[in-house]
């Protein structure tokens, strides 16, 4: 196996089958209920945890790389519930292609977001991210993909857009039930219905990005399996809550979403931040400080609007979270503006401020997270068979979920990301 060594990391360039890795001395959280482990020892095998636990426990075979996280907190990878990749360059969409799909899940990776599940625009290129990520070697974030939003105008359309999905072999099917603030129609609900019916008939689950509270219990009246945005125009009240519990359809907040639609009235603060310099696009950035965009920003009626909006998403999801409905941590990053990976990290920040505890907003961005997209067989917590996706921080975000941006190294597979 080829080893390089620079002051202070150890870089492993592939590994053989059978490869067998412990790193030991870390703090762990494992992500499930478990306490922390101490000097805990994770012993990885062809990418994926063999075990977790207290170092006197473990059981290392001859031969096995030893990485050493001393002093380091291990978290298990974030998950993005709801992203996108591949398609913006700079501040324009429409560039979908392979390099800027690697390009995007590298860029999550480096911020410890070590899946990302995409919520639509994905192309051919997307699939073959997909499909080509179960290995041993892997070292940028896994993906998973929703294929195109569908935009049916019939009934008859909405089945057969959803049968092509299916022939694509999509992770969840995606469609908008939103009039934008008014401004375009909303997909009316003997369309949501077909569609609906129609994936479930498939064995596909739907994503709906929704906006209002009405329009959340007709999805969820229909059958909808998961809800891509908060509900922002008014308080979640208790019948919504009862159907998202029955059916336990989970909630994805995009706060950062919301303030991707206004922030740019100014130039944000952590546009000085090295951690967001270190992989935003220059180009959308340096666009981004013009001041007559800026101006336009500040003049625009949506933006003021999509502000309160986040004031009604950030109450609604600690009422949510109060009420027992299963957070999905997610951002819908990947648009222009709204800067993968450093989004993430602010998103458990906007879910603090909105009342959720460090614990809360761990779990939602694990666990949980791979539990709503039904991917916790295979990520979500440190646990046998699992990959060994991870984060070592350099301090404890259960003291802090601000400490999950003191990222020491993010490994996937047992691979150390270049970041
Ligand atoms: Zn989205």
């Amino acid at each position: 196996m080829a080893v390089v060594s620079a002051p202070g990391r150890t870089v492993v360039l592939g590994q053989s089958p059978g490869a067998v890795k412990a790193f030991t001395d870390a703090r762990v959280i494992d992500g499930t209920d478990r306490a922390p482990i101490d000097n805990a020892t994770i012993v990885v095998r062809d990418g994926r945890v063999v075990s977790v636990g207290p170092a006197a426990r473990a059981n290392v075979p001859a031969g096995a790389e030893r990485v050493s996280l001393a002093g380091k907190t291990v978290i298990p990878g974030l998950i993005n519930a709801h992203g996108h990749v591949g398609n913006t360059v700079g501040l324009e969409q429409g560039h979908y292609s392979a390099e800027n799909v690697l390009r995007d899940l590298r860029t999550y990776a480096a911020y410890g977001v070590t899946t990302v599940f995409s919520l639509g625009d994905d192309q051919d290129a997307g699939f073959k991210a997909r499909d080509a990520q179960n290995t041993a070697s892997l070292n940028r974030a896994r993906l998973f993909v929703a294929g195109p939003v569908l935009a049916p105008k019939t009934p008859e359309e909405a089945r057969t857009l959803v049968d092509n999905d299916a022939a694509m072999k999509v992770d969840i099917v995606k469609i908008r039930v939103d009039d934008n603030l008014g401004s375009t129609p909303k997909m009316p609900p003997e369309i949501y219905k077909a569609v609906i019916d129609e994936a479930h008939k498939k064995g596909l689950r739907v994503a709906v990005h929704l906006f209002y509270l009405d329009d959340a219990k007709g999805v969820l009246d229909a059958g909808a399996d998961f809800i891509a945005h908060s509900i922002r125009d008014k308080d979640v009240d208790d019948s919504v809550i009862g159907m998202l519990k029955r059916r336990n359809v989970c909630v994805c907040p995009t706060l950062t979403r919301e303030v991707s639609t206004f922030v740019y009235e100014s130039t944000p603060e952590w546009f000085s931040d090295p951690l967001f310099l270190k992989h935003a696009d220059p180009k959308a950035v340096e666009a981004l400080k013009q001041p007559a965009r800026q101006e336009q920003m500040k003049n625009s009626r949506s933006a003021q609007r999509y502000k309160v909006a986040l004031e009604q998403a950030t109450r609604n999801l600690k009422k949510l979270t109060d009420g027992g409905v299963v957070i999905a941590m997610g951002t819908d990053t990947g648009p222009p503006a709204r800067f993968q990976g450093y989004f993430e990290l602010m998103e458990l920040d906007l879910m603090a401020k909105a009342g959720l505890t460090p614990k809360q907003i761990l779990a939602s961005a694990t666990r949980d997270a791979a539990k709503c997209q039904k991917l916790d067989k295979d990520i979500g917590t440190l646990e046998p068979g699992k990959w060994a996706d991870f984060v070592a921080l350099d301090a404890d975000p259960l003291a802090n979920i601000s400490n999950t941006r003191k990222i020491a190294s993010v490994w996937i597979a047992g691979n150390r990301v270049e970041r």
